[in-house]
């Protein structure tokens, strides 16, 4: 009879990610995989059985507690269904959890990405477990997660934390979403994207060279509304900033820290504003899956 463990594994757009950890959190396997095998595949939890079965072979079986999935998708509130996942193909209102614990016999817990890596930050960052914490992740889109007393918010529905689509008047363009406006449209690496190709410079020079241009400067400020929105609602404890883009050379926090200030009232949470940076670990999001499923009593 060996160790109890859990495995985790984050389904992202570009790559998956399979951990195994133990109750107190330390990895004891980690592999990185691009996704297409997955996207690619007719049976889904066929596949993502066969990656555990090397684990299996090593740790037992018998010794998981639970399978615990990070994705990329939005899902019901039980999190159960995925509904929508725009990265991954074959993800679209499928109830993963019951076709995975039927296929491997074992607990499924799943949650969004953006919280399994909120959850991650706030233990590997030693933040309080008590009160709101809220995360930000400037990737290809907003991403947003709100953690109270260590459990992920879902909202009534499931599908809280959208804060890349809250809306903005008199913006019109169309969303990926489906909604027109949404913020995400003014302050993703998206835009970033869009910019880089307007000057026609490489998206790596975009902070280190232009962090000047008026297009630039908007990025900071659309980011900063979306930011002080959420912190003027919740007065959280503090906010993670994550993602891609905020980890970019020359990614101009001080800026963006002052116009979130600026932005919020006074004195606090003005003066209280705290922002800490994630840590970019490169398994959070399977750890922050495991972490996830035992807050749940798993
Ligand atoms: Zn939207």
């Amino acid at each position: 009879m060996g160790e109890a463990y859990y495995i985790g594994i984050e389904v992202g757009g570009t790559h998956l990610r399979i951990a195994a950890a133990d109750p107190s959190l330390r990895v004891l396997s980690f592999e990185k995989m691009r996704s297409t095998g997955l996207s690619d595949a007719e049976d889904k939890a066929a596949y993502l059985a066969d990656l555990m079965e090397p684990v299996f072979a090593r740790l037992g079986k018998e010794n998981c507690r639970c399978v615990c999935l990070s994705l990329a998708s939005l899902m019901n509130r039980e999190r159960t269904m995925c509904f929508s996942s725009p990265n991954l193909r074959g993800f679209d209102g499928i109830p993963l959890k019951a076709m995975l614990e039927a296929r491997v016999g074992l607990p499924v817990e799943m949650e969004r990405d953006a919280n399994t890596e909120l959850l991650y930050e706030i233990e590997h960052a030693g933040l309080p477990k008590e009160g709101i914490i809220a995360g930000v992740y400037i990737g290809t889109g907003l991403g947003n997660a709100i953690c109270i007393d260590g459990k992920a918010y879902r909202g009534a529905t499931g599908s809280a934390c959208e804060l890349g689509h809250i809306p903005v008047a008199g913006l019109e363009e169309n969303c990926g979403c489906g909604k027109k406006g949404c913020i995400e449209l003014k302050a993703s690496g998206r835009v970033l994207a869009a910019i880089a190709g307007e000057i026609g410079c490489p998206v790596e020079e975009i902070f280190t060279v232009h962090a000047d241009h008026e297009k630039v400067r908007e990025f900071i400020t659309m980011t900063a509304i979306a930011i002080a929105t959420e912190v003027t609602i919740l007065d959280p404890v503090c906010v993670v900033l994550g993602g891609g883009v905020a980890a970019m050379q020359g990614f101009p926090l001080t800026q963006l820290t002052e116009k979130i200030r600026e932005n919020l009232r006074i004195p606090d949470p003005r003066a209280s504003f705290r922002m800490v940076r994630s840590s970019g670990a490169p398994e959070s999001g399977a750890v922050g899956a495991v972490i996830n499923a035992i807050s749940l009593g798993r």
